[in-house]
């Protein structure tokens, strides 16, 4: 077990990999990318709770519990035994969720809903497919650069997408660009963090910034993409000319490596994720101009709601009920049914079952989730009628405040759906 003030995603990947059974960090939030690499390696990750650490002695008895947030120092035999208890239940529950893995994630109503897993890493795949996944709606590639000293040539990311294409057998795979800065500093090239990293120069703007480095994982993407069902999305965009100075990269990298004489798919779908509120607001201009759309709402919420996703002071305000939230989500879905193009959503909001119905009811019939909550929410989907949520979801976007949308939600979701229903965040 490990406990720090703060990690980061390339500290949790080495302690992961050395062999520690979980972490507890003072700083940091449920979203942070640390957090979403412990997920990626079935490793609990507790963020956000102050004053615990100075009060740790080696030899302490320490239960932290990922699902629920909860870190406890030198429990009794009472909490130890509730706690184990807990864990047997969780246990069964989820092994009656993986059974249904064969079954079709079709709304009582006959709407079929894709599925998809969210991969950080290459290990992933197989928990993914087991676990029922339709595709990967979204695999964070940068991740393939946070561990080492140099950069990832191209023929290392060639053989990556190779590697997960042919572990999927078929299914589609989404890789998302580089989304490197921010919290995600690779050791091998030095980006500025400006005064605000989380509003400076990361995501597509280093992609941009670092041609070079760019280009090199679209050649990659482009070669592999004859292979097999590949799609590339790209973070961070805000607005209709970053698009187009995207695309115009996408097709010059084509007419490389046609001069090369390699081969590669053309035409591979683009996609933007809308991640920034002004993405948000103008979809329906930026979904004209690529094949889909995904909703990155780790990101859109702490832009739209002005909340550090990984600061542990504002983690109050992160809330993905919001009625700004819900009302941007329906403004995208919208768009891209005006569009007739698909979308689908991939932050962390898609994964959590209390949210599913909400989603059906804006409009999602695509989720990308992390891979163990495909059985969850899957069997959420199988019980509920989509004319049902639509109604409920017209209810709460009446409501005022994100307590009050939270509220409605549970209510219906402990009375409809018990089993699944956990007062637990994904
Ligand atoms: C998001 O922002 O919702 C997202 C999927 O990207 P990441 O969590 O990697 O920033
Ligand atoms: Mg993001």
């Amino acid at each position: 077990m490990v406990f720090a003030h703060d990690l980061s995603p390339a500290d949790v990947t080495q302690l992961g990999r050395a062999g520690v059974s979980g972490f507890f960090t003072e700083g940091g939030g449920k979203t942070s990318h640390a957090a979403l690499v412990a997920r990626a390696l079935g490793l609990p990750l507790v963020a956000g709770v102050q004053g615990f650490i100075k009060h740790i002695r080696t030899g302490m008895t320490v239960i932290v519990d990922g699902g629920r947030g909860e870190v406890i120092l030198e429990p009794d035999t009472e909490i130890q035994g509730r706690f184990a208890d807990r864990a047997a239940r969780d246990l069964v529950q989820t092994e009656r969720l993986a059974r249904a893995r064969e079954a079709p994630a079709i709304s009582l109503d006959g709407e079929r809903v894709h599925l998809a897993a969210n991969v950080e890493l290459l290990e992933e795949i197989p928990i993914s497919v087991e676990l029922g996944a339709d595709g990967i709606g979204l695999f964070r590639t940068e991740f393939l650069y946070l561990e080492r000293s140099t950069l990832p040539t191209e023929e290392e990311q060639y053989q990556h997408a190779l590697s997960a294409l042919r572990a999927m057998n078929g299914r589609d795979v989404c890789f998302r660009s580089l989304d490197l800065g921010g919290d995600k500093l690779p050791t091998s090239v030095r980006i500025p963090a400006g005064n605000n990293p989380a509003l400076g120069l990361r995501s597509i703007r280093y992609s941009l910034w670092r041609r070079d480095v760019f280009k090199l994982q679209l050649r990659a993407f482009y070669r592999a993409a004859a292979v097999g069902p590949l799609r590339l999305m790209f973070p961070l965009i805000s607005g209709v000319a970053e698009l187009r100075t995207v695309r115009e990269l996408c097709s010059s990298v084509c007419a490389e490596l046609q001069r090369d004489g390699l081969e590669h798919n053309p035409e591979v779908p683009l996609g933007v994720m809308i991640e920034t509120p002004s993405a948000a607001v103008i979809a329906d201009l930026l979904v004209e101009e690529c094949d889909f759309l995904s909703i990155g709402t780790n990101d859109l919420i702490q832009y739209a709601l002005a909340a550090d996703r990984q600061d542990e002071h504002v983690g109050y305000l992160y809330h993905p009920l919001h009625p700004a939230i819900l009302r941007l989500i329906k403004q995208v879905t919208a768009a891209a049914k005006r569009a007739g193009k698909p979308v689908s959503m991939c932050g962390d909001m898609a994964g959590d079952p209390r949210f599913c119905w909400v989603l059906l009811g804006l409009g999602l019939r695509a989720l990308s989730m992390a891979p163990r909550q495909i059985p969850r929410v899957k069997s959420i989907v199988r019980g509920t009628r989509i004319a049902f949520a639509e109604k409920l979801t017209e209810e709460i976007l009446g409501l005022r405040t994100e307590d009050e949308v939270e509220e409605a939600v549970n209510r219906v979701m402990k009375e409809r759906f018990p089993i699944e229903f956990t007062e637990e965040t994904s």
